[in-house]
């Protein structure tokens, strides 16, 4: 029995559903677990329509569809079907691989309400080698789907040292595409980020050369398209609050049916995350240590427990302090504050020292692909929480 939507939204008001993490694609700075060709089955139709159900009597209201590339689920239709149904707004991030015409005509007839596609680059040269597919020209064909079909025209760009200096073209495009928001999101250094972290990480003079060309371009285009740019943190010295709060805001379902806060928490060693296929999600988000764990502030030590700015930023990202100081309750390093910070700008110097001039053609880049992540799944061995040991 489908249970009553709630009087009042969450939390959590965020459901984030993974629906797989197979992808056509194989991004340098994908953000899906290095390990994910070993995880185990995907959940089936009746358990995300469960899920659906159960997360909407819980009070969440935004819907995003994520992957992997999920339109590689035949039942995303049925998916979104019932997403509106329970009065879900509904998101679809996709990489645009297997949005045809009327694939797209379909899910607008199911009530999909919104999509969000993501570009590596400007050109079909960086898009094509950052992405390991020819899918640029796709990309541009799916863009004018999308606006044929009267959604909002939302782009994603992952910034890196490798495409960072081509923010004036990225911007250029997406104009042209009839973009009325994009978003010019720094690379957050996790997962096959991580691995690439030394070829990934911008220098401070390519950063804010691109923040005064986002600058220059949204005042010529005077709020005609948003652009919204997500600072590093790495640079910064400030920590982000993580998911808004760990557990207050976001609840993830991983392709497998594992639950988290967030979409990286489950590198993190000795903390258990519930499964959807034996826990309902009201438990699961009130109850389970997984969900508990770095909820408020309680949990802290210090220099955040007696910090000013707990409140503010939670003490950053509990995946960066696990593996930047392989202590989950720390602080998260990239805070001027932490005793480990000194690792974050030993990065930061060995980016200054590679310099913007190092192209791709020298970088040992690890692309995400089934291959390497089995590969470096057995390097880790059987303790795959642990970092990967880097300098
Ligand atoms: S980041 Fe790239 S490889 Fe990873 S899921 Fe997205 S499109 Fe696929
Ligand atoms: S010490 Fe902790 S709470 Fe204070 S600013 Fe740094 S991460 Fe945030």
């Amino acid at each position: 029995m489908t249970p009553a939507a709630p009087a009042q939204p969450g939390p959590p008001l965020w459901l984030l559903a993974e629906l797989t993490h197979r992808c056509p694609l194989h991004c340098v700075f994908c953000y899906n677990p290095v390990d994910y060709a070993t995880q185990p089955d995907e959940l089936g139709t009746e358990d995300w329509l469960r899920v659906l159900r159960e997360a909407r009597a819980l009070g969440a209201v935004q819907l995003g569809l994520s992957g992997g590339e999920p339109l590689l689920r035949e039942d995303l239709e049925a998916l979104v079907a019932e997403a509106r149904r329970l009065g879900f707004y509904s998101n679809l991030l996709t990489s645009g691989v297997g949005l045809t015409e009327a694939r797209a005509a379909a899910l607008k007839d199911a009530g999909l309400d919104h999509v969000q596609l993501s570009f590596q680059d400007s050109t079909p040269q960086m898009n094509d080698f950052l992405s390991h597919t020819r899918t640029f020209e796709l990309k541009q064909r799916v863009a004018a789907t999308i606006r044929a079909q009267g959604w909002p025209m939302v782009m994603n760009v992952v910034l890196h040292r490798l495409n960072i200096d081509h923010v004036d073209r990225i911007i250029g495009m997406a104009h042209a595409l009839g973009a009325e928001y994009l978003e010019l999101a720094n690379t957050q250094y996790y997962s096959w980020a991580w691995v690439n972290r030394d070829q990934l990480l911008p220098t401070r003079e390519q950063l804010r050369r691109a923040e005064a060309v986002t600058e220059a371009w949204r005042a010529r285009l005077d709020g005609a398209m948003r652009i919204f740019f997500v600072a590093p943190d790495y640079h910064e010295g400030r920590p982000k609050k993580c998911v808004n709060g760990w557990g207050s805001m976001f609840l993830t379902v991983a392709p497998d049916g594992t639950a988290l806060p967030c979409h990286t928490a489950r590198m993190l060693p000795g903390l258990p995350f519930p499964n959807v296929r034996a826990h309902g999600l009201a438990a699961i988000w009130r109850d389970s240590e997984g969900f508990q764990r770095f909820r408020g502030t309680g949990w802290m030590k210090e220099p955040c427990r007696s910090c000013a700015q707990r409140e503010e930023d939670l003490g950053g990202c509990r995946c960066q302090a696990w593996l930047l100081a392989q202590d989950a309750s720390a602080a998260d390093p990239v805070c001027v504050k932490s005793p480990h910070h000194g690792r974050v700008q030993a990065a930061l110097q060995r980016a200054e020292a590679a310099g913007a001039a190092a192209g791709p053609r020298e970088q040992p880049l690890v692309f995400r692909s089934p291959a390497e992540s089995r590969r470096l799944a057995a390097a880790a061995g059987p303790d795959r929480a642990r970092p990967r040991d880097l300098p």
